[in-house]
């Protein structure tokens, strides 16, 4: 049965296995020091979860902001890409250390795991992820991750641990995340407005939510703000997940939490086979299709993208790769596994099946992208 409500995160039937992602701003004070007691009472409730019989996997943010105090770096360490990898790569250092010794403070061992968009994009390194995600949980280790912000640069970048910490959630197969940040979850407007209101639980992200999301963190030492945590919210709620925005800044966040159920609450949607969760869960393209509407109407009723229903192509993909499907306005309608190089689709798009042998020059597939290999959007 999947989280129905926050209470659900702490029973051990429900929730076998938690992602915990922790924001800079909670972590790093104004003066670029870990706020360590506060971490520490983090670390007693992972040590309770973990008594209870929940596993769980740490994201945890606050290098650049760590090492961006130490250099003496403006803006956080933020202003070029060069300096938020030096700063990352002088604060991990730290953070890793202090959340080693903290967790040992418990009996617990900690492990350090750094990754990038990339490593979750290839098929092979994802799976070797999940892979050691699972030996780690095995053998009772509490992985801490972060991107690996030192290599990770530009469209290869996640650039905000919310979306990364969906993705971890995916590939450790968690039931659920919990996003640990400065304010106590979505509001259906900016914040600091009088009227705003808290929404509970959201049932599906739809663009009437992502329209109530500030682009804008509140202390300025992270980088993923309301949007990012709705696009994690949309990873996570295909792949199965829950996910809940929660106030850090108290003491013990995640028993008071549940306790009051406050937060936001986002309702796993669908629950995708591990492979299709993984293509839903993909960000980078080598290239799109667009599709008529007679084709978006036979993907909706679960059917495989034929030639036929595609009038453009776009990008150098090959056999193999993910590609986005686009409706006529552009809008994505879904990603798939596609059976052709891109000049192979070029050449039969808008041809009827029994048309292709004599173009290709072999024996079509099935279909462009077939049904088993496509997710909707
Ligand atoms: N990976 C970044 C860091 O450790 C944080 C990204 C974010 O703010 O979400 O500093």
């Amino acid at each position: 049965m999947p989280i129905q409500t926050l209470l659900d995160f702490r029973d051990p039937e429900i929730c076998t296995r938690l992602v915990i992602k922790i924001g800079s701003a909670l972590l790093v004070d104004n003066s670029g020091q870990v706020e360590v007691e506060w971490l520490r009472g983090i670390v007693n409730e992972i040590w309770t979860a973990r008594e209870m019989g929940i596993e769980v996997v740490v994201v945890s943010s606050g290098s650049i902001a760590i090492g961006a105090k130490k250099l003496e770096f403006e803006k956080g360490g933020r202003r070029s890409l060069a300096e938020a990898q030096a700063s990352a790569s002088v604060g991990q250092i730290e953070l890793a250390s202090v959340w080693s010794r903290l967790l040992a403070e418990r009996q617990l061992v900690a492990a350090q795991m750094l990754l990038t968009l990339d490593d979750f994009e290839s098929r092979k390194r994802y799976l070797n992820i999940s892979a050691t995600f699972r030996r780690l949980l095995r053998s009772g280790v509490v992985p801490v991750v972060n991107e690996n912000d030192t290599i990770a640069t530009g469209e290869i970048r996640f650039g905000d641990n919310d979306r990364l910490a969906a993705r971890v959630a995916q590939a450790c197969n968690a039931d659920g995340v919990i996003l640990l940040t400065d304010v106590d979850g979505l509001y259906d407007r900016h914040p600091s407005h009088p009227d705003a209101e808290r929404l509970n639980e959201v049932d599906g992200v739809t663009d009437e939510i992502h329209a109530m999301a500030d682009t804008g963190s509140g202390s300025g030492l992270g980088s993923g703000g309301m949007t990012a945590k709705l696009l994690a919210a949309e990873i996570a709620e295909r792949a199965g997940i829950a996910l809940a925005i929660v106030d850090g800044r108290p003491e013990m966040p995640l028993a008071r939490a549940m306790a009051a159920q406050t937060g936001t609450l986002f309702l796993p949607q669908r629950e995708e086979s591990g492979k299709r969760a993984w293509i839903g869960g993909r960000m980078r393209f080598n290239g799109s299709i667009t599709v008529d509407d007679g084709c978006v109407s036979a993907l909706r009723d679960s059917k495989s993208v034929l030639a036929a229903g595609i009038t453009k192509v776009d990008g150098d993909f090959v056999r193999g790769d993910i590609i986005q499907v686009l409706d006529v306005a552009g809008r994505e309608v879904a990603k798939g596994l596609v059976e052709y190089d891109a000049d192979d689709v070029e050449a039969i798009m808008g041809r009827q099946s029994a048309e292709l042998e004599p173009i290709l020059g072999h024996s079509p597939r099935s279909a462009v992208i077939h049904r088993d290999h496509l997710v909707l959007m």
